[in-house]
């Protein structure tokens, strides 16, 4: 028999668990499905110290723990698994989980994040988590007083190298065009600060390290050319995807393939669907903000519910 529910959450990240312990409390009997990565992005990352409440900094895995914890606690039922096709067409949604079991939902709420870029090197994956990171807000305070990279040519690129630099000794910015794609203000900051160096038209060959992490990086210029640098850092910011493509088709999304929401609003262009946290957030990507948009997800959710029974 199909398996019926009031709200379907999918996606196991801040967002996705914040909308579980609101919408639990509410009595909606939520179900999450923690998707590909259980945790999300911040269990890829070590220690997060920006999230309130923590005055000595947390683990990732263990704030993503404690916030699957809680919703459980208010009854949340959260399940391993992935949601391989959703039909938005008419209400209650039809979704299917694994390929195989079908649930209908009455509401949907989509938090199923974003993915960063990596350059797809396998000297990178190797020291991922030790040294190269997609994130300098989490992970840059880390690198005081070091030397670090960043590899890309864009606004998050020069906002990262940006705020590296006032942390570390020196920050080359490796950018494989001979120019930088971000907004001229950023470009100027970045080439208006002195222990930022930008390295035009260079790709990294090769992240170098040993059994603590990295320690350098061999960088290749447009002209073949070689150079090494030593770095303890390596940071990527060339962009990343939504992981929307459950969805293409069926809700509206922007040019990036981010859900579009009504303005201040987790609604989404599908009555009955909400949408919280990357997925939807091009801009922010912080754990404390996706967790703020998953209650808003909640709230949406709630009233949307209470308004069908009137
Ligand atoms: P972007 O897509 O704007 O930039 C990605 C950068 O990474 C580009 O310079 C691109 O190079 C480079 N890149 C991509 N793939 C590779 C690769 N394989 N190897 C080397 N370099 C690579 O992404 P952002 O995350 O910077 O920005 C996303 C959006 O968010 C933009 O619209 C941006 O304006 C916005 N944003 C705004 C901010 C603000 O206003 N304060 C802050 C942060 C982001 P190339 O140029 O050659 O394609």
């Amino acid at each position: 028999m199909m398996e019926s529910v009031k709200c379907l959450i999918v996606g196991s990240g801040p967002a996705g668990f914040t909308a579980a312990i609101y919408t639990s409390r509410a009595n909606l009997q939520p179900v999450l499905y923690e998707g590909i990565q259980p945790g999300g992005q911040l269990t890829t990352t070590t220690e997060i110290e920006n999230f309130p409440g923590y005055p000595e900094g947390v683990d990732g895995t263990q704030l993503m723990a404690d916030l699957k914890q809680q919703a459980q606690r208010f009854g949340a039922d959260i399940r391993f698994g992935i949601i391989t096709r959703v039909d938005l067409s008419s209400r209650p949604f039809h979704v299917v989980v694994d390929g195989e079991k079908e649930i209908e939902a009455e509401t949907l709420i989509v938090a199923t994040g974003a993915t960063a870029k990596y350059l797809g090197l396998p000297s990178e994956s190797k020291y991922k988590g030790m040294g190269v990171s997609a994130c300098a807000t989490c992970d840059g305070f880390f690198y005081r007083k070091k030397d670090v990279a960043v590899v890309g040519g864009g606004d998050t690129a020069c906002e990262e190298a940006t705020y590296l630099a006032s942390l570390c000794r020196q920050v080359y910015l490796i950018v494989r065009k001979p120019f930088l794609r971000a907004s001229k203000a950023m470009q100027q900051r970045v080439l208006g600060t002195p222990n930022i160096k930008v390295l035009f038209e260079h790709n990294t060959a090769e992240v170098l390290g040993d059994e603590n992490g990295v320690t350098g990086a061999r960088l290749r210029h447009n002209d073949g050319t070689e150079q090494t640098i030593d770095i303890s850092g390596f940071f990527l910011a060339i962009g990343h995807h939504p992981n929307t493509e459950l969805f293409a088709d069926q809700l509206a999304l922007d040019e990036e393939g981010y859900i579009r929401t009504e303005p201040g609003t987790s609604k989404t262009s599908v009555e009955g669907v909400f949408a919280a946290g990357d997925v939807q957030d091009p801009h922010y990507r912080q754990a404390i903000t996706a967790a703020g948009s998953g209650c808003k997800a909640a709230l949406d959710c709630e009233r949307f519910l209470l308004s069908q029974t009137k």
